[in-house]
């Protein structure tokens, strides 16, 4: 009674009353039941109540509630419910308010308790899950009603509660306050200590673990969460034993004498391994026996090892100056895996003299050291020697083991005659230039050496030639190709053995120009002092005895014109091989086999452009059905034509109908079945190359004019990889198109020839254009891809020089009898030299060294990829322009048109400057008075006759020589 001392306001509110529950106990209560007075406001204030940290509470409220329908009378003031308050404070306030501070302010007691509790914050209102009757209590059954609530987040030290009564009847039998908390804990060797939970309903504190003795954290600390509930929950990482220790019964125990533990992620104490041992408790690793190692990248849990024992069974294999040493895996690894082998090479001195260390040049392959394999070939000994190998295996733990004595195994080898080493010198497209040395002791006077070659993996077929010297070129290779050589000696006991093969490589077809054009350099050099010189006497004295030189006759071969078809051309699989339309009995079968025929109707004749030799060449748009109208040129053949002629006329389109390529001119059809007979080609807006570049002399780029001429070239090789031979190729032959696409045309054969205004009559009858034609063929006959490569050299000149007529206006006599005595053609004005170069190189005098085809188009498309190798001119003293027309112009007005100075001829001649010696004489001011007025004029005038001078002076001591 009295006991709690919580405080009632009114004094006639809340009492204090003593109990029996229903089970006769005594029980305190406080009790209010004013239900029939009116405006009740009784509080009942507890103590100070200390959080003791906590920040958030549970209140539970055991208590009984007058049922109000069961008064009788005065039910209309009758509450069923009361207000449950708390007020926080750092200290209990009660005591120190309760006398002083109601003296120092004045205030009534009734104003302090007004003022007081409007300080409480209201938790909540009550009511009763039962209430109870008059007839319950008559029953003495006590309806005990239970409502627990939660308070938080409390940020003091502790708190009043109270309960506001507004006129209901209660008995408050229990409150019970408390506070959740996660108790201590070792979970996962980590403790947790204990821990109030967050003020937040849902909230989790994390709580960071300790780690038990000898325990370290695993990875990371362990962590668990404490709820609001009391619980712990999500444990994260935990502690191990630490190395030396393992986890008995949750705590860590040291390990025993004999075992160790190295890892945190090992559980237990593991007994030592083979040959190692741990005289402590507490080992975290075993050390070795003696006699046995380990290095560190060995597993703790690995025995101790030792090195291994020698390798057994070696044995030797002597090729010529070559050793291969095999031998078996040691008795004895020293259990380890890591076995290796080192060899030990010796050279036995002559006379017992010892042993000396193979030097650096002995080879062995892969390596000398750290062998993973058992076996080793060692190369480069010297011949007739002894030498003595130790074989030494080793493993991981050798190095450690420093008093372990070294065991070896001997073998002792003599080597044999040393083989022929083959060396490559200079390499070019279709040569390879080999070396070897004498071997140093043959078995008698070596007589020659035998060379044997093939293409690599071509061996079914070789070639063996013969050598006195220790050096060849070996020619007739073809390029970019690997090939295999083995050379031999032979001595008056016979041949020996061949060398080791040997495998060297060809250069590959663009590297010919580099290659060559040193050659080509020496020879313009040469030549041009020598030749210029030669030609000179040969001009004078055609010029002086006023005969034409005749040139040598050769006998026809029947055969060689189907040779030029079929040979020397590299078959590519899938290009087609040109048919010759002379193999069809029928000429009109060839031309409907390979030409479309097309209905007149479809074409209109618009304007004639050239004229042929069969007809007038037109052109007009082709209308085919279904197709897009295209413009064409139409080859008419004139009426009243024979037979033959129609043929001639119609071969052309045989062989055109063949070809299908961007640079041969394309043949769509013929018209055969009305007349006129027609042939229709794609139309070339600019005509023939040669007039086109008259036309527009000087108005192109060199990467233009070397696209014209990559064009040409592509479209050759074409036709040289089909096996058809053109034999008038030329500037004049070659078509143009709007976009300066340039086309190869006018096929035919014989009667190309004869069509060709160019071709001269030879002395064996044929028409040759003379001034195009490699000498071969004007001599012979000898056409094939290799004398079209000399005319594409001649049209190289033409384009590069816009036209201009080869060997301008010397004679076709004249031209081939400079061709005869090694004269070529100078590099055109600000010709590039890399183009000079290709053209000096069509025009070599044997047709095999000449380019192909594909290696034109290779180096023009090297050079156009790289326009900076253009820049470098042909050097004006290697141009024989000058030199040539000084000879075969002989008047000054012939001078001055070659330099396109024509126009002053006359003020020439009127100024008394008629020869060109006296022209040779002129200085700027001679030509003032003359009358060259432009100073442009003057100066290009000048610089020729400066050139005029220099050639004059060589002319003139050559004459004395
Ligand atoms: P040809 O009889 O083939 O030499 O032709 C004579 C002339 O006609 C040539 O020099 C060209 O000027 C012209 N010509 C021939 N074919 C064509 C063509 N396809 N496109 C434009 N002009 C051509």
């Amino acid at each position: 009674m009295g006991d709690l001392g919580w405080v009632a306001y009114p004094k006639n509110g809340w009492e204090e009353i003593g109990e029996v529950d229903e089970d006769y106990a005594p029980i305190h209560t406080y009790q209010v039941c004013r239900v029939m007075e009116q405006n009740q406001n009784n509080w009942l204030h507890t103590n100070w109540i200390l959080t003791e940290g906590a920040q958030r509470v549970f209140i539970e409220l055991k208590f009984t509630l007058r049922d109000c329908n069961s008064l009788p009378g005065g039910v209309g003031t009758c509450k069923e419910t009361f207000n449950m308050y708390y007020y926080e404070t750092n200290g209990d306030e009660e005591e120190i308010e309760d006398g002083e501070m109601r003296d120092g302010t004045g205030m009534t007691e009734e104003e302090d308790r007004l003022m007081k509790e409007s300080r409480y914050i209201k938790i909540d209102t009550i009511a009763a899950d039962e209430s109870f009757t008059e007839l319950d209590l008559g029953d003495r059954v006590m309806k005990l009603n239970t409502e627990v609530r939660d308070l938080g987040p409390l940020t003091r030290k502790g708190f009043y509660l109270a309960f506001q009564d507004l006129g209901a009847c209660i008995a408050l039998v229990s409150v019970r306050v408390f506070y959740k908390r996660c108790p201590f804990l070792v979970k996962s060797l980590a403790e947790f200590p204990d821990t109030i939970p967050g003020s937040e309903a849902s909230q989790l504190v994390e709580v960071v673990g300790h780690c038990v003795n000898n325990s370290l954290p695993l990875y990371e600390p362990p962590r668990m969460h404490c709820s609001t509930e009391g619980e712990w929950l999500v444990p994260i990482g935990k502690c191990v034993c630490q190395p030396g220790f393992e986890e008995i019964n949750g705590s860590c125990k040291v390990c025993k004498m004999g075992f160790y533990r190295s890892l945190l992620d090992s559980l237990a104490c593991s007994k030592c391994p083979p040959h190692s041992v741990a005289r402590q408790t507490g080992a975290t690793s075993c050390s070795c026996e003696d006699g046995y190692y380990k290095i560190d990248s060995d597993p703790p849990n690995m025995a101790c090892t030792r090195p291994p024992s020698a390798p057994r069974n070696a044995i030797s294999n002597v090729n010529e100056t070559s050793v291969f040493l095999e031998w078996s895996v040691p008795m004895e690894t020293g259990g380890r895996k890591d076995v290796r082998y080192n060899i030990l090479c010796r050279r036995v001195l002559p006379d017992g003299r010892g042993l000396e260390e193979c030097g650096p040049n002995v080879r062995f392959l892969p390596r000398r050291v750290a062998l993973s394999n058992t076996s080793v070939m060692v190369a480069d000994l010297q011949s007739h020697t002894n030498y003595s190998f130790l074989l030494e295996a080793v493993n991981g733990v050798s190095e450690l083991a420093k008093d372990h004595a070294k065991q070896y195994v001997s073998l002792n080898v003599t080597t044999n005659q040393a083989g022929i080493v083959v060396r490559k010198g200079h390499t070019e497209k279709s040569s390879i230039a080999l070396s070897w040395a004498e071997p140093d002791r043959p078995n008698g006077i070596i007589l020659e050496y035998e060379i044997k070659y093939f293409e690599k993996e071509q061996d079914s077929s070789y070639t063996i030639i013969k050598s006195k010297e220790t050096e060849m070129v070996v020619e007739g290779l073809k390029p970019s190709s690997v090939y295999i050589f083995q050379v031999r000696a032979r001595t008056s006991a016979g041949y020996g053995a061949f060398s080791r093969r040997f495998e060297f490589q060809t250069s590959p077809y663009c590297e010919y120009i580099t290659a060559t054009s040193e050659r080509t350099q020496a020879l313009i050099v040469a030549v041009a002092i020598t030749l210029a010189l030669v030609l000179l006497a040969v001009v004078a004295g055609f010029l002086l005895s006023g005969r034409r030189c005749g040139y040598s006759k050769a006998k026809q071969d029947p055969e060689e014109e189907k040779m030029h078809f079929h040979n020397g051309h590299i078959k590519f699989p899938g290009v087609r091989t040109y048919i010759d339309p002379l193999t069809y009995e029928d000429p009109n079968q060839a031309v409907h086999e390979f030409a479309q025929e097309i209905d007149v109707s479809f074409i209109s004749i618009e304007r004639i452009i050239g004229a042929g030799e069969f007809g007038e060449v037109c052109s007009g748009p082709l209308r085919l059905p279904g197709k897009r109208e295209i413009q064409v040129a139409i080859k008419t053949l004139k009426a009243g034509y024979t037979e033959q002629q129609r043929r001639d006329f119609l071969w052309e389109a045989s062989i055109m109908g063949q070809f299908n390529h961007p640079n041969i001119i394309r043949l769509e059809g013929v018209v055969t079945k009305s007349k006129p007979v027609m042939i229709i080609t794609e139309y070339m807006e600019n005509g023939s190359l040669d007039t086109f570049l008259k036309k527009n002399d000087g108005q192109f780029t060199v990467i233009q004019l070397v696209g014209m001429l990559r064009g040409i070239a592509s479209g050759m090789r074409y036709l040289s990889d089909m096996g058809y031979v053109h034999r008038d190729l030329a500037a004049r032959n070659i078509l143009v198109n709007s976009n300066l696409v340039c086309k190869v045309s006018d096929f035919g054969l014989s009667r190309v020839l004869e069509d060709d205004p160019e071709a001269a009559y030879t002395t064996r009858g044929g028409k040759i254009p003379i001034r195009w034609t490699a000498p071969e063929a004007i001599a012979y006959r000898k056409f094939t891809s290799a004398s079209d490569v000399w005319s594409y050299g001649i049209v190289m000149w033409e384009v590069m020089s816009y036209g201009e007529r080869p060997y301008w206006e010397m004679s076709n006599q004249d031209v081939i009898k400079a061709i005869e005595e090694s004269y070529r053609l100078p590099g055109p004005m600000d010709c590039p030299e890399a183009l000079y170069h290709l053209m000096m190189d069509c025009w070599q005098r044997e047709r095999s060294n000449r380019p192909k085809f594909d290696e034109i188009v290779c180096l023009l498309d090297k050079l156009i990829r790289n326009p900076s190798s253009l820049k470098k001119l042909v050097n004006s003293s290697h141009r024989w322009d000058l030199w040539v027309c000084f000879f075969c112009l002989f008047t000054v007005g012939e001078w001055l048109d070659s330099i396109k100075m024509g126009r002053y001829t006359e003020l020439f001649m009127e100024g008394g400057y008629s020869s060109l010696e006296t022209v040779a004489q002129m200085t700027s001011e001679d030509l003032r008075r003359v009358g060259v007025n432009l100073a442009g004029h003057q100066k290009k005038i000048i610089t020729n006759i400066q050139e005029m001078r220099v050639h004059m002076n060589s002319t003139n001591s050559t004459v004395n020589i």
